[in-house]
């Protein structure tokens, strides 16, 4: 029997309280509660149509093809698909991605969804006080995987156009910096695609300025409209001729094109990049789970189609949205128009604060998120964040005549 806490002789009550709080490292209180998380907890009501969320429809996971594969893989590979595998991945799985870029599948890490490739290159890349340069505004996630190597953020404006190349320029030519993370297709939060043009002048400017770019791309895929753009790690390796020389590393996921919850992602990266990625993944996680891995590369036949349906059902939704937009929204209040993804942007008139006006659009029965959360160094009070993804055209038509409402209000 385990002793008790009342076993004779066990001192009880008389120490003092340790104060858990000054125990915790520096990095850990550098971080602070996600934003995002919290308002979804007050949208989770059943009243509230919320837009907030950047979840994938769940009706079109290929629920009936992942539970005839699991039977397949598990004939197939029996104990060895429950067993621990190798920290670089299935290698079947790393040959299938590596060939979508023409690379050798060692320079292939899967990971446990691209926020562990966002934090472990983090992890290997980012020293305290680095300069990291980041879009405003840009991913939440990736803040919060960087922060804690607490580095020193530059931000760069984006217009339309996605970044500024002439403001990345100028920062190129102050203080050095160690890094640029950039979302270029249909970026997390605004919906906006960086032109080709500027994709070319950033991968010139940062392999110039010896400046290593992490190109997160996990909607490359989900284009609706429009003509598909080389990504920067095609450029960078275009650029330099040679995948151990491209100073792009490139992040892709499943999670928006099959499903989230199996947790199954990549980073592509020239080898010293990709041999520490795999050191520090053995001290995280050691692998990413082996049958999620298997159940992927199964279903890579079915990729294609699952695209295609993905691409037309957010592009109805992103057209029905942005026409109850146009109806319902004062004409003072702008918005991207999304070529492929999951969100898009919207801003008011300077002065409105969109993190005060929630509740009003709560009790209106809608929820969005607040813009300023995705900028690493403030701004963006009048903007907001919408998610057309997995809301029905009869909640979007609702919300946004709620939403509507709300701004009228607010703009007197
Ligand atoms: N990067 C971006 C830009 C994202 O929007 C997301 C998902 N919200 C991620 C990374 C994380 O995706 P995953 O499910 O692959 O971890």
């Amino acid at each position: 029997m385990a002793a008790s806490p009342s076993t004779p002789g066990f001192r009880t009550g008389s120490l003092p309280a340790l104060d858990f709080s000054a125990r915790l490292s520096r990095r850990a209180q550098t971080m602070t509660a996600s934003a995002i998380r919290e308002i979804l907890k007050v949208t989770q009501r059943p009243d509230v149509i919320s837009f907030a969320g950047g979840l994938p429809a769940p009706e079109l996971f290929p629920l009936e093809e992942i539970r005839a594969a699991t039977g397949t893989v598990l004939d197939r590979y029996g104990p060895a698909a429950l067993q621990y595998s190798t920290t670089e991945g299935h290698p079947p799985l790393r040959e299938w991605i590596a060939g979508r870029h023409g690379i050798p599948a060692a320079n292939v890490q899967i990971m446990t969804g691209s926020q562990q490739g966002l934090d472990l290159l983090g992890k290997v890349l980012i020293e305290e006080g680095d300069r990291v340069l980041v879009e405003a505004p840009t991913y939440l996630g990736a803040l919060q995987s960087f922060q804690p190597y607490l580095p020193r953020y530059a931000q760069i404006p984006t217009d339309e156009g996605g970044i500024d190349v002439d403001a990345l320029d100028e920062v190129l030519r102050g203080e050095p910096a160690k890094l640029l993370y950039a979302v270029p297709n249909f970026q997390n939060p605004t919906g906006r695609t960086l032109s080709l043009e500027r994709r070319r002048r950033l991968v010139e400017l940062t392999a110039q300025a010896g400046v290593l770019v992490i190109e997160d791309d996990p909607y490359g895929e989900l284009r609706f409209s429009g003509e598909p753009l080389p990504s920067l790690y095609e450029l960078g390796l275009a650029l330099h001729g040679d995948v151990e020389r491209n100073h792009v590393i490139y992040c892709s996921s499943f999670s928006k094109t099959l499903v989230p919850g199996l947790r199954d992602a990549w980073v592509e990266a020239a080898s010293p990049i990709i041999r520490k990625l795999i050191q520090v993944k053995q001290g995280a996680d050691l692998h990413t789970p082996t049958l999620n891995q298997m159940l992927i590369t199964e279903l890579l036949p079915l990729l294609p189609r699952q695209i295609e349906t993905v691409r037309r059902v957010y592009g109805e939704r992103a057209a029905h949205m942005l026409g109850q937009m146009a109806e319902h929204f004062p004409a003072s209040v702008t918005y991207t128009r999304p070529q492929g993804g999951m969100f898009l942007w919207v801003t008011l008139p300077e002065g409105v604060n969109t993190t005060e006006l929630l509740p009003s659009a709560v009790e209106r029965g809608v929820a969005y998120v607040p813009g300023s959360p995705f900028f690493a160094l403030g701004g963006g009070e009048n903007t907001m964040r919408l998610s057309y993804s997995s809301a029905r055209p009869e909640q979007i038509s609702r919300g946004m005549e709620a939403l509507g409402e709300t701004f009228r209000e607010a703009l007197g």
